[in-house]
Parts: structure tokens; C-alpha cells; sequence
């Protein structure tokens, strides 16, 4: 494995040390391979809003694989899910099942492309939506500057098509839109930002989003992998009450099995094959453990929606962190939406990739290290977002605020 894992950030490399081996996981907590237990905040990336190993989510998965792992073929399973997440997402008439993340983005921006017959994408800085070519590609500076790739192995003539503006930057949309008018297939948008840490959108950024693709005839593509059913039952899209022409789902809707999702208005998802001419498969698409670990997510989130209390949870552990942190009056700069939450180790506001890259790699990493050895698990990069879940108690929390206030006075010594 590729410095010991099957992605990156797993890896350790930015705050140090060794990753933990994990040998199984049960609620918030988490054990490794050595008997260790880490209070987990980093929730598979997302996926695990009812924390480990729900009961629900086993005993769907359980009755599935009995049932046999895979058949290529529909199944009523994927129906169900497919209602579940209409029924919820306001702006889904129809989706697509794929496996990742990554192919939802993917297929999102083909299906803009084949819809609009236009080939440029706009993104923002910052923003990450899986690691499809045309997405990796990071900001040039100035406005709507071409992109340039982000990754080895990225073809320049495949980066050049993807526009890379600062998040929050209502200016940059209009200058983008003024100089590419009538050659923009999608602006892409994290509605929430959670890839450069927590960053809200802030007012009016995404109206002014919906106005100029609207006016502009470009697609607007909510990224909700994170953001779906995470920071409300109807996702940033309820939240906010913007309506994207199409949408990326992935994480809790998978129930912490490999599962993304792309849809969008009926009319538009005519385009897909075998409707349409956009060709998009996967022999592994919808398959009947992944639907069945999605709908009893989304059963449990329905039959107790926890959208309140995790507020209330996060917001008691943002704010007693941020006491931890600022009580040697250093700069932190605490973002948070709902169960998502970062802190800066810098000046604030963070409102973009720029102001996010303030946070202290040093003072982050050494945080990290503190907090692991006191048994809390954060994410192991600056730029993440821990998540809180349903399973986090509130003895959960008050553990990790004593850490922080422990692990914080132990980085002044
Ligand atoms: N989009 C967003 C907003 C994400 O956060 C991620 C992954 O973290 C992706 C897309 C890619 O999803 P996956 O890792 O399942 O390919």
C-alpha cells in the first residue's frame, strides 16, 4: 500500500507520527490494533452519523448479504433508496446510484456537459469534489484563471477546462461569468464548505450562484457528499433554500458502505443512458448491502431526526475547545455548521482557501498529537472537519474538552 494506505490523509503526514490500525469501532468509539480507544471525531470522513456499527445499519447489512452480495441486475433496494433520498432532497426528482464520491462529481459534470453542450467548469479554491482530472485542479491566482493541474498525471488540456475562483468571492463570479458568458457548463460548490476546514457560505453566495448560472444557462451543482443529510434532513439545499439543477450525494447516504449518488430534475436526468446519451455505469452501482445500509440510515434519521441535539452537541464542543484553545489569548477561529466543525489555528474570519491556509500547520499538528495521546481522535489535517454524531454523548464531549483544555496547556509548557 502506497505509504501504508488507500488515501492520503490517512496517513499521518502532516501531523505526525503513526496512524492507528483500527481494529473495530462501536458507537464513538474506536479501538486499534494495539487495544487502544479513541473517542472518534472523525467519523469515517461523514458517513457515520449514527456513530459505529449502529445496530440498525448491522442487522440491514446482515439480512442483505444473506440475501447474496451482488447482482448487477435492479433490485426493489435501490427503488427504496432512491425514493427515500427524493422524498428528502428538494430538488431530486431522479438519481443515479454510483460508488464514490468521486464518480458522483464525475458524472455531475459530464451530464452538465452533455446537457448544455458547453465544456468549462467553474470550482472554487479550496473546494474538493473527489479526484476525478478535471476536479484537481487548484486556484491560479487572479480571477477566473485557467487551471492548472493540481496532481501529476492530470493532462493540462484536461485541467484547462476548469475555472478555479475564491469561495465567498461574489466579484470573481460576476468578472468569471462576464468573460466565459455562454461557455460555462456547471459552477461546482461545497454549499458548505468542509475540505478547507468549515467555511459557511456567506451572504448571498449562493443566490448570487443560482442568479448567473440561471441567467448564463450553466448548470449549478451542489456537492452535498458531505453536506447531505449532515446538516439537516433536506441538506445545505433545505438549509439555505437554494435549488441546484443537479446534485452529489455520497457518505450518510451510504450508510458507511461505498455509495454516491448524482440526480437532479427528471427532464435533465433524460440525458443518462439508457435514457439519454450520457453514458454512466458501474457494475458494482446500487448494490443491495450499500442500498440497504443507506435506508436504514436514513430510516433512523427519520424516525428520530437528531439535526437539534447534534447542534446543540457541536456547539458545546466548539465552544469549550475554543475556550481550551484561547485561554493563552492565541489566535483561533472556530467555524461550524451544524455537526461540522474546524478550528483555525489563526486569525479569523476564515471565509476562504486564502484565510483558511492562516491556520498554523505547526500548532495544529502539535494539538493533534496532544489530543491522540489523550485518546481523541481528530481528524488528521487542518483543512477537515470533525464531525460530531448521534452516538457522541454529552460525557463524550465534556472528555474531549478536558482533553483540549489538557492538551492545550500542555503546548504553552
Ligand atoms: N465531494 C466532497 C464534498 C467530499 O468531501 C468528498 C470526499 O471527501 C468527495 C466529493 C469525494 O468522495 P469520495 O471520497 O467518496 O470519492
Amino acid at each position: 500500500l502506497p505509504g501504508g494506505v488507500n488515501s492520503p490523509v490517512r496517513a499521518f503526514a502532516t501531523v505526525g507520527g503513526s496512524p492507528p490500525f483500527i481494529a473495530e469501532g462501536n458507537g464513538s468509539r474506536i479501538r486499534d490494533e494495539d487495544g487502544n480507544e479513541y473517542l472518534d471525531f472523525v467519523g469515517s470522513w461523514g458517513p457515520l452519523i449514527l456513530g459505529h456499527a449502529h445496530p440498525r445499519v448491522v442487522e440491514a447489512i446482515k439480512i442483505a448479504a444473506a440475501r447474496g452480495t451482488s447482482f448487477g441486475a435492479p433490485t426493489s433496494l435501490e427503488v427504496e433508496l432512491a425514493e427515500r433520498v427524493i422524498a428528502a432532497i428538494p430538488s431530486l426528482e431522479m438519481v443515479r446510484f454510483v460508488n464514490s464520491g468521486t464518480e458522483a462529481a464525475m458524472s455531475a459534470l459530464r451530464l452538465a456537459r452533455a446537457a448544455t453542450g458547453r465544456d468549462l467548469i467553474v470550482k472554487f479554491d479550496g473546494c474538493y469534489h473527489g479526484h476525478a482530472d478535471g476536479l484537481l485542479v487548484k486556484a491560479g491566482s487572479g480571477a477566473a484563471t485557467l487551471g492548472i493541474p493540481d496532481s501529476a498525471g492530470v493532462p493540462e488540456g484536461i485541467a484547462s477546462l476548469t475555472i478555479s475562483i475564491p469561495y465567498n468571492d461574489l466579484g470573481e463570479i460576476e468578472r468569471t461569468f462576464d468573460e466565459f458568458a455562454g461557455r460555462i457548463a456547471a459552477v461546482i460548490v461545497e454549499p458548505v464548505a468542509g475540505n478547507m476546514g468549515v467555511i459557511p457560505p456567506g451572504p448571498g453566495f449562493l443566490e448570487k450562484l443560482r442568479a448567473r448560472t440561471s441567467a448564463d444557462g450553466a448548470m449549478l451543482i451542489f456537492d452535498e457528499v458531505i453536506t447531505g443529510f449532515r446538516v439537516g434532513p433536506h441538506g445545505a439545499q433545505g438549509l439555505y433554500g437554494i435549488r441546484p439543477d443537479i446534485t452529489c450525494l455520497g457518505k450518510i447516504v451510504g450508510g458507511g458502505l461505498p455509495v454516491g449518488a448524482y440526480g437532479g430534475s427528471s427532464e435533465l436526468m433524460a440525458n443518462v443512458a439508457p435514457l439519454g446519451q450520457m453514458y454512466q455505469a458501474g457494475t458494482l452501482s446500487g448494490n443491495p448491502l450499500a442500498m440497504a445500509a443507506g435506508i436504514a440510515t436514513l430510516q433512523a434519521l427519520e424516525a428520530d431526526p437528531p439535526y437539534d441535539a447534534l447542534d446543540a452537541t457541536s456547539a458545546t464542543l466548539g465552544d469549550g475547545f475554543t475556550d481550551a484553545l484561547t485561554a493563552d489569548s492565541s489566535d483561533v477561529c472556530s467555524n461550524r455548521v451544524g455537526s461540522m466543525l474546524t478550528w483555525f489555528f489563526g486569525p479569523g474570519p476564515v471565509i476562504d482557501y486564502n484565510t483558511a491556509m492562516l491556520s498554523d500547520p505547526d500548532r495544529f499538528a502539535r494539538f493533534h498529537r496532544a489530543m491522540f495521546e489523550r485518546g481523541v481522535y481528530l481528524p488528521p489535517s487542518r483543512f477537515e472537519a470533525v464531525m460530531v454524531s448521534v452516538a457522541h454523548t454529552q460525557d463524550d464531549i465534556q472528555m474531549a474538552i478536558a482533553a483540549a483544555k489538557d492538551a492545550a496547556e500542555s503546548l504553552t509548557d
